[in-house]
């Protein structure tokens, strides 16, 4: 043994970094182990961060070629430079991976490089080398679920991490799977002029989410340009010279058509991401879909050995794994941590955003409460017409006996920032009427929120 720890992370992505930042707060000895070149994760360096720099270039790119015309500011010409856009997103990235290996100094986690295993309860080894511990939290994150017979070579038929190097604008992009990472990835090319075709085995977008709020997504989406094609599956994927020939199946049956794509992205979902930790010889438990089962201190069923993050259910978030990362450290250093999972937000980055927290119309339905609802559409915020930008709508869904806020569900502009303040109001059990007579700045996006509270008790002012 070289080194000897009382908390050693396998994993440095949102959950294992956060984590170790907390614990090395509370005065434990912390070590992160990470197996890539920089830290982070999969968000810092895949994910969340890589494809918000590609949304945020995208969005400008494409404001200024449909609808800077609207505020009379007029362009003869407009050009994509598609290398500098790729090498900024780079620069995103790279700040922020420095950034997490900056604070790893600040606080003095040591960062172990090179894979993980566990040894045993108490010992872990990197690459070779033996580590005492005496706690072992697994953070080793998730990985793109592949589909049977479609090989990914992450040039023309990629999974996030290809989709998000394309050195062109492909001409036709297939996106298989309607889901959160495919629909972003599918509004950056789109805005950048790629055609898109998004393909769907279910006969909805989004599944999970509010039934009226993916309608609309959809219908927005489609209004933009994207073509859906739900109800189908992808059944093989033949690489041409041109490109791809997908073959492309009913879901419930019927004749096989093809479709020439250019280039075509897998996002069918993520699955837990443990392969090589010894999870097998050291008897951890999983599930049947691979995620390790935790109670409510994070502790696998082996005694010292904790997980958090995409590793374990619950929603596939980057600030889900964060607050787990939280919640564990406080635990191990003997306080009291804990995670409210019903007031987890949830954003989709397109524009317009979809943000949810909460429980959905839907849910509430099955669970047999009975709920009002507020809304209110953007078309009547003034802000929101000042921008431009009035598609949409937010939705509160109240407890009928109580007016406790159990849901909400926003489609528009900037709902992401706008959700946290629905999110602030359900952790502290308020209801639809408090958030109504909260004074909100006018004119912000933010009285839409105000006024779909308002509707709960059917007295918006706006509308
Ligand atoms: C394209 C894309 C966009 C996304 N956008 C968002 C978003 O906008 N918002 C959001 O909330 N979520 C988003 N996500 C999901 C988010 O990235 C994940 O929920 C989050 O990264 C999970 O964090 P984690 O700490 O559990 O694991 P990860 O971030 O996956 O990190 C796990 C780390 O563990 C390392 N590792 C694994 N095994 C070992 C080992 N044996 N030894 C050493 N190191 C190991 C891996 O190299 C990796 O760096 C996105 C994901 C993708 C793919």
């Amino acid at each position: 043994m070289t080194d000897s720890f009382d908390v050693i992370i396998i994993g440095s992505g949102p959950g294992g970094y956060v984590c170790a930042i907390r614990a090395a707060q509370l005065g434990l000895r912390v070590a992160c182990v990470e197996k890539r070149a920089t830290l982070g994760g999969t968000c810092l360096n895949i994910g969340c961060i890589p494809s918000k720099a590609l949304l945020q270039s995208s969005e400008n790119f494409h404001a200024a070629a449909e609808s800077f015309k609207d505020h009379g500011i007029i362009l003869d010409s407009i050009k994509l430079d598609l290398a500098r856009m790729q090498a900024r997103k780079s620069e995103v990235v790279g700040a922020n991976v420095k950034g997490v290996e900056f604070l790893f100094k600040k606080n003095k986690v040591t960062w172990l490089k090179g894979t993980g295993h566990i040894d045993a309860p108490g010992a872990v080894s990197v690459d070779g080398t033996s580590y005492a511990t005496k706690n072992i939290i697994i953070a080793t994150g998730s990985e793109s679920i592949p589909l049977p017979g479609i090989d990914i070579d992450e040039k023309t038929i990629v999974t996030s991490t290809g989709a998000l190097e394309f050195a062109e604008v492909p001409k036709h992009l297939a996106i298989i799977g309607g889901g959160v990472i495919g629909l972003e990835l599918g509004s950056v090319w789109h805005r950048l002029g790629a055609r898109v075709t998004v393909i769907e085995f279910l006969d909805r977008i989004i599944p999970g989410t509010d039934d009226e709020i993916a309608k609309n997504f959809q219908r927005i989406l489609a209004k933009q340009g994207l073509v859906f094609k739900l109800g189908h599956k992808v059944t093989k994927a033949d690489r041409t010279e041109a490109g791809v020939t997908l073959t492309i199946e009913p879901a419930k049956g019927g004749a096989a058509e093809t479709m020439d794509v250019d280039a075509v992205l897998v996002s069918v979902g993520r699955r837990p991401y443990t392969e090589g930790l010894g999870l097998e010889t050291m008897g951890v438990a999983r599930d049947n879909r691979g995620f390790i089962p935790v109670d409510p201190h994070y502790a696998t069923n082996i005694s010292g050995i904790y997980a958090i993050g995409d590793a374990i259910p619950g929603p596939m978030l980057a600030h889900k794994a964060e607050d787990e990362g939280v919640a564990v450290a406080e635990l191990l250093a003997g306080q009291a941590g804990h995670v409210n999972y019903d007031a987890i937000p949830s954003v989709i980055y397109t524009w317009p955003e979809v943000a949810t927290v909460g429980a959905s119309e839907e849910q509430l339905k099955k669970a047999g409460t009975a709920y009002t609802i507020g809304k209110f559409p953007f078309m009547a915020n003034g802000r929101a017409r000042a921008m431009g930008d009035t598609d949409g709508f937010v939705k509160i869904l109240a407890d009928k006996r109580t007016d406790r806020v159990l849901g909400a569900h926003i489609i528009g502009p900037d709902a992401g920032t706008l959700i946290a303040e629905i999110v602030t109001a359900m952790e502290f059990g308020a209801s639809a009427e408090d958030i109504g007579r909260i004074c909100h700045a006018h004119p912000t996006l933010s009285e839409a929120v105000k006024e779909a509270a308002l509707a709960v008790e059917g007295r918006a002012l706006h509308i």
